[in-house]
């Protein structure tokens, strides 16, 4: 299926906006489903409004991947390592979850984080939109929730500022644990973005779509701020690479193995 049909799909007519794209990548890829729903509660579901603003919900999530840490590398890893980790971990499925649909469906959603949950046991997240930006033919555009852009690069710009509304206080409460600053911490981002929406568009078969899209929304330079760099592909579809823009820190667990995307094997 190609992102055109997405759009065009008459049994999606009356579905939520974005949705469809949240059910495509669950069918494709079931070690993460996105639910549109709200935030739920409850044993093993964290709230992104929590983590930004609860230091006890904050300290257990990075609690699980201490756990999680243990039993992957048979060793504590480094409490800041293991924070930014934690960190990593949210925001690789909840970046997918604003540029899935914009790339699949040209819509992105509106999701502060009082509008999205995560569950690290299951796989799972909750985003409940409190809009979407479209395009002027985007058949939802007379929709309630619909704010219609006039063109493509204000649906990307449109995308950086609903990514960073959504990150911006998740980053100022990971800060201290992770022991990084914003630069750091905005360029760990922006290669989750990069390669959670990479990685979901190869298993849909829209990976150069996906990847010409990152290059037109990261261009590195004053217009993509707080995100950092660009997505630094390098190679042809089927043979493709990058350079992230961050250090993964898998160094600290495994000194001797380099990650495919390392700026320092570049
Ligand atoms: S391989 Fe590169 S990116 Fe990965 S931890 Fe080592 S230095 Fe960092």
């Amino acid at each position: 299926m190609t992102a055109h049909q997405v759009e065009q799909s008459p049994s999606s007519a009356g579905a939520p906006p974005c949705q469809d794209s949240w059910l495509r990548l669950g069918r494709a890829f079931p070690d993460l489903r996105i639910h549109h729903a709200a935030p739920r509660t409850g044993p093993d579901w964290t709230g992104a409004a929590a983590l930004a603003g609860d230091r006890a919900a904050l300290d257990a999530m990075i609690a699980f991947d201490e756990r999680l840490g243990l039993d992957l590398y048979g060793t504590p890893t480094r409490p800041d390592v293991t924070a930014g980790f934690s960190l990593h971990r949210y925001a690789w499925p909840v970046a997918l979850a604003f540029t899935l649909p914009w790339l699949l469906e040209r819509r992105v959603p509106v999701l502060p984080v009082d509008r999205v949950s995560i569950n690290r046991t299951t796989g799972e997240l909750t985003a409940d939109p409190a809009g979407f930006h479209c395009l002027p033919g985007d058949p939802a555009a007379g929709r309630p929730g619909a704010l219609v852009v006039p063109d493509r690069p204000a649906l990307d710009a449109a995308l950086r500022t609903a990514l960073a509304e959504h990150f911006a206080p998740l980053l100022d409460s990971f800060r201290p644990a992770v022991r990084r600053g914003p630069r750091t911490l905005w360029a760990l981002v922006t290669d989750d973005v990069v390669d959670g929406l990479w990685y979901a568009a190869g298993l849909l078969g829209e990976e150069p779509p996906a990847v010409a899209a990152l290059e037109a929304l990261l261009t590195g330079d004053a217009a993509a701020a707080p995100f950092v760099g660009t997505p630094g592909f390098r190679g042809t579809a089927g043979a493709r690479t990058r350079t992230r823009v961050s250090c993964c820190l898998y160094y600290t667990v495994r000194p001797a193995e380099l990650c495919v995307s390392c700026p320092r094997a570049c």
